[in-house]
């Protein structure tokens, strides 16, 4: 019997980094190209210490994640990190007036360190399914500045996707709710790509009426879209506008991303008002909690959707039958990197992927990744420790 382990340090590493050719879209929340544009950003670090020498490490998250996890921080202390449906339960129950983001780093960390005492991989201790993931090329933001600035833009860098090897691409089109252009791309992007390559939009919540939501919609049907997603105004929370939204458009809706963990994700296949279930373990409590959401429904007959890439993502798809594709973002035609680089051995750009556009499952033991410690402590601007 392996030995059972106790908790006995928290630490959370906060970064600073500089993206290049990078700014803001006209509100400040979408990263879009900008050529000579510098970006500051912030990003973390978090490690589970335990007293048989392993430790438990994840890079992700954001402010209020770190904060919900200094609300737990105590309770973990001396807990044993292999019994994760337990800790699970209790973070859901102590983090539940708040969005419970803090139990995504508490999660995958454990799970890294059930890996690496295992000797095994996670997706093996998850249920292996494959070793390679398609994946698809997601957009950055729509632009004014040269980059993805109109729709012929947006096609020509789709025809570029399908000659590195990807089979589908996703459109984040422009803020401001500009319903012509969304169309206009919609239908452009089909047009030059040809039938073969699986189309998405996700208008980020963009579009200001239930009215635009669905003109856009309805240039999905005439394109043949793949899945439409979070096109309204209502954060892609409104199960009724989206079971109304079904009744008039035939291209599937790709909806979850800001639904939060289980139980809400299966209210919302029950509604009526889904059929892509979209999930990401960094907003659904971790690990633990995506693959309660992909088995729920898989238990429906559908198929989940992951949100965004990173190591745990790639091993919860590697132990998943119903999941089409890997999201492989923000990629952007004229960006070389959009995010730090964190990672010895690991990247997620638009150069990741293999001729087949598909990205290998990391096989070490646990996420199977290694952080590159040496970067991090160079950039590092706040530590903070619990034991
Ligand atoms: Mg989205």
């Amino acid at each position: 019997m392996v030995a059972q382990p106790k908790i006995r340090r928290v630490t959370v590493h906060q970064y600073q980094y500089e993206l290049d050719d990078v700014g803001k879209d006209y509100n400040g929340f979408n990263m879009v190209y900008l050529k000579g544009g510098k970006s500051q950003a912030k990003g973390y670090v978090f490690t589970v210490e335990t007293d048989a020498g392993i430790t438990g490490e994840w890079a992700g998250g954001s402010a209020e994640t770190y904060a919900q996890v200094g609300m737990i921080a105590q309770y973990l202390i001396g807990k044993n990190p292999l019994e994760r449906e337990l800790i699970y339960n209790d973070l859901k129950r102590a983090l539940r007036k708040n969005d419970r983001f803090g139990i995504a780093p508490v999660d995958i960390a454990l799970w890294d360190i059930a890996g690496k005492l295992y000797n095994a991989p996670i997706y093996q201790l998850l249920g292996g399914y494959r070793k390679t993931l398609p994946a698809y090329a997601s957009t950055t933001h729509g632009d004014e500045n040269g980059g993805l600035d109109s729709p012929d833009a947006y096609a020509d860098f789709a025809v570029q996707c399908r000659e590195r090897g990807y089979p589908a691409f996703k459109i984040h089109g422009w803020g401001r709710g500009l319903v012509q252009r969304e169309v206009a791309t919609v239908l452009k992007v089909r047009e030059k790509v040809g039938p073969d390559m699986d189309l998405m939009i996700d208008p980020a919540c963009e579009l200001n009426t239930w009215a635009d939501v669905l003109k856009v919609g309805r240039a999905c049907d005439e394109a043949r879209f793949f899945w439409y997603e979070d096109p309204g105004k209502d954060g892609g929370i409104s199960a009724f506008g989206y079971k109304k939204l079904r009744q008039l458009i035939k291209t599937p809706l790709c909806l979850g991303e800001h639904v939060r963990t289980l139980e809400p994700h299966v209210d919302f296949i029950v509604a009526d008002a889904v059929d892509y279930v979209h999930t990401d373990a960094t907003y659904d409590g971790g690990i633990t909690g995506l693959m309660k959401i992909a088995h729920a429904v898989e238990g429906f007959g559908l198929d989940v959707a992951i949100h965004a890439p990173g190591p745990a993502h790639r091993h919860c798809f590697a132990a998943l039958r119903n999941c089409n594709y890997y999201e492989m973002g923000l990629v952007n035609p004229k960006l070389k990197s959009t995010k730090p680089p964190i990672y010895r051995d690991y990247r997620d750009e638009l150069d990741s992927v293999d001729a087949n556009g598909h990205v290998p499952v990391p096989q070490g033991p646990g996420l199977g990744v290694q952080i590159d410690w040496e970067w991090v402590k160079k950039h590092e601007v706040g530590k903070v420790v619990y034991e």
